[in-house]
């Protein structure tokens, strides 16, 4: 295959990936935008059960779509690993070896290689340079058209050829920044004071660290979602404002959820704030206005309900 054209086929993935995060992010924060930091600590990965066909690449574009949808994500997220701490690279691929594009199976990775740059290659390169020559009315209408194999080919593309070796390196592709060692509480403190605007933060995890981070967060007003498979007093969902598992992460349910959440957060916050608190230095000034208005009535000489002489006079 042409390099060129794997160069502009993976420009167009990124485009059309950024493209969807950004609509989900816009679709969800209106009306008043909060920014929502994602942290991933990279020990806790979806169960082999789970995520036996998904590579890295797919289950970190997942979980930052899932954060997307509690706000406006900032980018680049963060994941952390510790040096000891071996991830493990992409499931390989099994046989048969099936096209994603168009269901035939294949007895090797060459032979569906092969086939793929064979025939669908150039099937998306023709429908590329149709979209380069319309303009106007007929690019809208071809763009609507073309734009469910486009994504379909560029899925299909990614899953047989944009494979990394090092799990690290599909992670960052993803749009995370990787730190490797140090604290990883003392990370993710350092980055919720760095951004100043954060509202939400989105802690995967299943360790027993970061429930004091979350404790100073409830205090700070920020709230969290915690993503992780451990239950109960194992894990730290118990300790987040709203807990998921890897399983809802990968299966769009948090995607769904997330604006849920959000909303239910605002009603919160709006009631509380209109919710009557009885003030003691509030009733002090009642009083004192009162004492006020009686030592000026005392001074007229007559009680408040009185009318005025000259009043009453021109009334009769
Ligand atoms: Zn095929």
């Amino acid at each position: 295959m042409k390099l060129s054209h794997q160069i502009n086929s993976l420009y167009l993935f990124h485009l059309l990936s950024r493209k969807t995060l950004s609509t989900s992010a816009s679709t969800s924060t209106s009306p008043s935008l909060s920014s929502v930091a994602l942290f991933w600590d990279l020990k806790s990965i979806p169960p082999t059960s789970t995520y036996r066909r998904l590579s890295l690449y797919d289950i970190s574009v997942r979980l930052r779509l899932a954060a997307a949808s509690f706000g406006h994500l900032l980018s680049p997220s963060l994941a952390f690993s510790s040096p000891s701490h071996r991830i493990s690279p992409s499931p390989p691929l099994q046989p048969p070896f099936r096209c994603r594009l168009c269901g035939r199976a294949f007895p090797s990775h060459q032979t569906l290689t092969h086939h793929f740059t064979s025939v669908h290659s150039p099937e998306h390169e023709r429908r590329l340079q149709r979209l380069g020559s319309a303009t106007g009315r007929r690019l809208c209408i071809l763009s609507g058209q073309l734009s469910l194999n486009l994504s379909r080919y560029e899925k299909a593309y990614r899953e047989l050829f944009g494979r990394c070796e090092n799990a690290i390196d599909e992670v960052k592709r993803a749009g995370f920044r990787v730190l490797v060692g140090g604290d990883k509480t003392v990370h993710l403190c350092r980055e919720l004071e760095n951004q100043q605007r954060v509202k939400f933060a989105v802690i995967v995890s299943d360790d027993l660290e970061f429930v004091r981070v979350l404790i100073k967060m409830r205090r700070k007003g920020v709230k969290s979602v915690v993503i992780g498979e451990l239950k109960g007093d194992n894990g730290i969902k118990r300790h987040g404002d709203v807990g998921f598992c890897w399983r809802e992460v990968l299966g769009g349910k948090v995607k769904e959820e997330g604006p849920k959440v959000v909303a239910r957060w605002r009603e919160k916050e709006l009631l509380e704030r209109l919710e009557w608190r009885y003030d003691p230095r509030q009733d002090d000034k009642e009083e004192l206005l009162s004492t006020e208005n009686t030592g000026e009535e005392k001074a007229k000489g007559k009680p408040w309900w009185k009318l005025d002489n000259g009043f009453s006079n021109q009334e009769c």
